[in-house]
């Protein structure tokens, strides 16, 4: 017997997503959120550039420019509806928050404050133009916690450290509940609802690099995909041009937009060769795919000339000390370096997840290119493809999609618990889970899964990064099936039930490599390049062939299946994407 929960609404995650569901739910039904982190802890509180809309505060501004640079910018893989509705809802969802209490930068005349960012720009390309709304270099702190408190005043039930280990699918595939485990004590309960929302957040724990927090590790969109979702554009993974250098913290684009500039190992400021217009403010994947090629042809600084730099000694260290203080702090904390007078190593991060657990523009979850909604379920924020990043997400983009797509999700979650029955549940955990579970906690002996995951995330790095090809493909999708296999004997030391974290992380790990087997998998098969997956053994955009969204289903035996389904187009016809 587990302890069960009966609730109008859940939502699994207290990211930004996640809460911003909350709150639209509990106004209207009995909400509960499950999170396996202490909500203010979630990785959205890392957040720091900024959240963008076309508000025209500091220069004129549209929320037509702002969906055609989302559309232009995901390489024309976005869903161009999807794409306008978050520019025209991004006005609102500011204000929203604004009126919350977030703390935004301010102009001189009490407004909230704008900067520039990567691919946002006036008149379809023409020059860069001040989008992104920020609270110094801390923007992501400032909407959990504003969130979080809106949260509180509305008595969201939050259950923290719980983990949802297993999604509940009736007779008929709708949605009924989840099993969740509790860390504290080891118990693994039941949670009945009407609606349930994902919001769980990336996976780039998978890679050696990443600017992800140690829990991103795809558990929602791995436990979808166990209960038969398919999965949308795995093989869009972004990478950031601006990590430190060996570690893969994070320094934001925000830097570049109030000035920064990448230099290679000459000094040179490269990026006026790859994108004249825009220059460093060209959207991510082409900085990272630009420092890249500079490495390649020897400009790479540093001791094994894998490096470029991040040059912000000209800018005025008033703009530093209000504008980017955290991100200058990482400098000098992790590597010694003091960006006021010198340059900052850097080399590309594996940065964002675009693709995810396919939704509509109400976050409700689908299947197939037919898109039938999955009764009772929804998803929001890093973990959902929603489709509106496409190939390669902008700058600023995702905190929007967080409380635009957040709303709606909660929005239309409501409306199903007004009008659906309650499903059943079992009375006992699912089998699935206790075996799980137990087939850990039981084994003597056996393989490490840190071991794995180490080897996991090594291997991803230099098979599966900015740069990819039907040869490191398949030597990954090896290396894949070869972990999956040796994790089916893992062991761990600690087989107690209270605060188990060793058991936690090797399911998480075996979440994270069910996510690495869809994107390699996605991949291989894309053989084009586009936004963030490039391709050296297919460098070009094959329009003629892949303007379409792929969709990964995993098979009884383990082998994964692929179906497509077409881009929903608009007003923009694909161009080539020059900056
Ligand atoms: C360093 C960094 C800086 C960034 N800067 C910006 C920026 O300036 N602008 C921008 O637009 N975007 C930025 N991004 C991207 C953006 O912050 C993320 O995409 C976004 O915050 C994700 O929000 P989320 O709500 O989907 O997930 P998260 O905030 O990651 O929250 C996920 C939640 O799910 C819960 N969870 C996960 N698995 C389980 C499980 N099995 N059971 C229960 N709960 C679970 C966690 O506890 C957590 O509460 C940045 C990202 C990083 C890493």
């Amino acid at each position: 017997m587990a302890t069960t929960h009966t609730y109008d609404a859940l939502v699994i995650g207290a990211g930004g997503a996640g809460m911003r569901a909350a709150i639209e739910l509990s106004d209207q039904v009995r909400t509960a959120v499950i999170s396996k982190l202490y909500p203010t802890r979630s990785h959205t509180g890392a957040a720091q550039g900024g959240v963008c809309a076309a508000l025209g505060n500091t220069e004129e501004d549209h929320a037509e420019w702002h969906a055609f640079d989302t559309v232009k910018g995901g390489d024309y893989l976005t869903d161009q509806p999807a794409a306008q509705l978050m520019a025209e809802e991004a006005i609102d969802a500011i204000y929203q928050l604004e009126r919350w209490g977030l703390p935004f930068n301010r102009t001189p005349d009490g407004r909230i404050d704008q900067r520039r960012f990567g691919g946002h720009t006036a008149e379809h390309g023409e020059r860069p133009v001040r989008r992104a709304c920020y609270a110094a270099d801390r923007t992501g702190h400032m909407i959990l916690q504003t969130l979080y408190q809106q949260c509180v005043k509305r008595d969201v039930r939050f259950f923290n450290e719980f983990y949802c280990l297993d999604l509940l699918r009736d007779a008929h595939g709708a949605a009924t509940g989840v099993v969740a485990y509790e860390l504290a004590t080891g118990e693994l309960h039941i949670f009945r609802a009407k609606s349930i929302v994902f919001a769980t957040g990336g996976y780039g724990r998978m890679f050696s690099v990443t600017s992800n927090a140690h829990a991103l590790t795809g558990d929602g969109p791995a436990v979808a995909w166990r209960r038969g979702v398919p999965l949308e554009d795995m093989e869009m993974f972004q990478f950031h041009p601006t990590g430190l250098a060996k570690l893969g913290v994070l320094l934001s684009e925000a830097a570049r937009g109030e000035g920064g500039i990448v230099r290679n190992k000459d000094g040179e400021r490269f990026m006026e060769r790859y994108a004249p217009t825009i220059k460093d403010l060209a959207p991510r994947d082409m900085v990272s795919r630009a420092i890249y090629q500079e490495i390649k042809e020897g400009r790479g600084g540093g001791p094994n000339g894998d490096w470029a730099y991040l040059d912000i000694t000209h800018l005025d260290p008033k703009v530093i000390e209000e504008k980017l203080p955290d991100i200058t702090e990482f400098a000098r904390v992790y590597l010694k370096v003091e960006p006021t007078n010198e340059l900052v190593p850097i080399q590309p991060t594996a940065h964002y997840a675009m693709g995810g657990i396919p939704t509509d523009v109400d976050g409700r979850v689908v299947e197939g290119a037919a898109e039938t909604p999955i009764p009772g379920l929804y998803a929001a924020g890093e973990c959902a493809c929603v489709s509106v990043h496409g190939a390669n997400r902008l700058g600023t983009n995702s905190l929007l999609d967080l409380v635009v797509f957040g709303r709606r999700a909660g929005v239309d979650a409501a409306r199903h618990v007004k009008e659906a029955p309650l499903g059943d549940v079992p009375e006992r955990p699912t089998e699935r889970t206790l075996s799980m579970l137990n087939a850990v906690l039981e084994r003597a002996e056996g393989e490490n899964a840190a071991d794995i995951r180490k080897e996991l995330q090594a291997n991803m790095f230099d098979l599966a990064f900015v740069v990819r090809s039907e040869e490191s493909l398949s030597k990954m999708e090896t290396i894949i099936g070869e972990l999956q296999e040796r994790f089916g004997r893992v062991a761990i030391s600690d087989k107690g039930a209270l605060y188990n974290t060793d058991l936690m992380e090797t399911v998480e790990l075996g979440f994270l490599l069910d996510c690495a087997q869809a994107l390699v998998v996605s991949a291989r098969a894309r053989t084009e390049s586009r936004g963030g997956h490039y391709r050296d053994d297919h460098p070009l955009r094959d329009d003629a062939n892949w303007l379409k969204h792929t969709l990964a289903s995993r098979n009884d035996d383990g082998s994964i299946s692929l179906d497509f389904k077409p881009v929903k187009m608009g007003p923009y016809v694909p161009m080539e994407r020059k900056y």
